[in-house]
């Protein structure tokens, strides 16, 4: 495959889980070099996704609360930059982020791939989340803020993604990212055993600065960048480190209680936000 940003040749850097992870030989774009479409991202979000574990969420229900003081957390920080308070939230779940713009009174709706997770936002939280991919979302334009937390590296047509995004914000509108680095410390440690290297739910790869560099190319210019603190439940955890260290440390990964909050270093994630130019 060629590069999904600029087209250019792509060199084998790796496999992950047996998908081929390729990097642009001119734009230096890391991704998966393997074609997808939005059928294949539906089956990879399926209800499973949320509820069973693996790469995903152990109970994504269950990190309601976590996730909205995330949200609250994120629609204090993108205040700052916004003349009104107008959100298109991108990736949005069951709503629970959402739901923490709403609290710091923003007015929102968000467009969800999964749709027993759309209609959760709809029916229990009262929210407007439309079901389908952003790449082939319809809605009419003129939000001052799209938020794209831990999205980027799952769109499986990044060109129509941010594409979009600029057509559906207003004039002078922002876009916010919070995603993995993957020129992160943790990441060069890790290398390819890196808990973001799970293909195929996750995608492309991106560092602060290469991101920077392929929203350059749509028409973005950054404006303000930072690390978030990220606070995770220990049924989540527990579900990770079972993914990730197998079977053998069940017993001891059982002692990890479901409801203590473990804060999680986050060197090797960040956020940023772009202003539409
Ligand atoms: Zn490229």
């Amino acid at each position: 495959m060629n590069c999904p940003i600029c087209g250019s040749q792509a060199e084998l850097a790796f496999s992950a889980r047996g998908f081929p992870i390729s990097d642009c030989s001119i734009c230096r774009h890391r991704f998966v070099d393997f074609p997808v479409d939005e059928n294949f991202i539906r089956e990879v979000y399926s209800d499973a996704y949320f509820t069973g574990g693996g790469a995903g969420y152990a109970d994504y229900l269950a990190d309601a609360e976590i996730l909205r003081e995330r949200g609250r957390y994120y629609a204090r920080l993108a205040s700052r930059y916004v003349t009104n308070k107008k959100l298109l939230d991108v990736g949005a779940a069951a709503g629970f982020v959402l739901q923490g713009f709403v609290d710091e009174g923003w007015q929102g709706s968000g467009i969800e791939i999964n749709k027993t997770m759309a209609r959760y936002a709809r029916e229990k939280l009262n929210l407007t989340v439309f079901t389908g991919s952003f790449e082939n979302f319809q809605g009419k334009g003129e939000f001052s803020l799209i938020s794209m937390i831990q999205v980027v590296a799952h769109f499986y047509d990044l060109k129509a993604a941010f594409q979009n995004a600029h057509s559906l914000l207003s004039k002078n509108g922002v876009l916010l990212i919070e995603t993995w680095n993957f020129r992160s410390i943790t990441a060069r440690i890790f290398g390819r055993k890196w808990h973001e290297y799970s293909p195929p739910s996750v995608l492309h790869w991106f560092s602060p600065e290469s991101l920077t560099g392929v929203l350059s190319k749509f028409g973005f210019v950054k404006i303000a960048q930072g690390r978030p603190k990220k606070v995770i439940s220990g049924r989540h955890a527990r579900s990770l480190l079972h993914y990730l260290l197998g079977k053998r440390f069940f017993p001891v990964l059982k002692l990890i209680p479901d409801r203590i909050r473990i804060i999680y270093p986050a060197e090797d994630l960040f956020w940023a936000l772009y202003r539409k130019k």
